[in-house]
């Protein structure tokens, strides 16, 4: 017998993977190894893109600061008939760990912030002075 360290489901020896959270099976019954190393990541709501490419553009930027980062559309195949009914304002969100989301926050905001701006067209020179 095999088992999830994470969820405790019980498999047979066959089994490599839990199927409901991809972490490794253990041999034996949950109760004889009990994992305390496995960590429960809290994601956290930082930020409602408007489409799929400012997704992956922020994700980006907070995946560079070493950030994991969750994308979630809002409009998944299956539900595509409900997204009006749910008022979606955005195409869908962006999460981080609870424990890095006021970073997440302040980074979003500074790389909004960045493209809001205009650009000094004097970039260059500056970095000939
Ligand atoms: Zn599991």
């Amino acid at each position: 017998m095999r088992s999830c360290p994470a969820c405790g489901t019980e498999y047979t020896d066959k089994a490599v993977v839990c199927s409901d959270c991809q972490a490794s099976l253990v041999d034996g019954p949950a109760e004889a190894t009990p994992d305390s190393s496995v960590e429960f990541v809290r994601w956290e709501r930082v930020y409602g893109p408007p489409d799929q490419v400012a997704a992956l553009m922020l994700q980006g930027v907070l995946e560079a600061e070493e950030i994991p980062v969750r994308v979630e559309a809002s409009t998944m195949a299956a539900y595509g008939a409900l997204r009006s009914s749910l008022k979606a304002d955005s195409w869908g969100a962006l999460l981080v760990p609870a424990e890095r989301a006021e970073e997440a926050t302040r980074l979003i905001e500074e790389y909004l912030q960045g493209i809001d701006a205009d650009p000094p067209p004097s970039d260059d020179t500056d970095a000939n002075a």
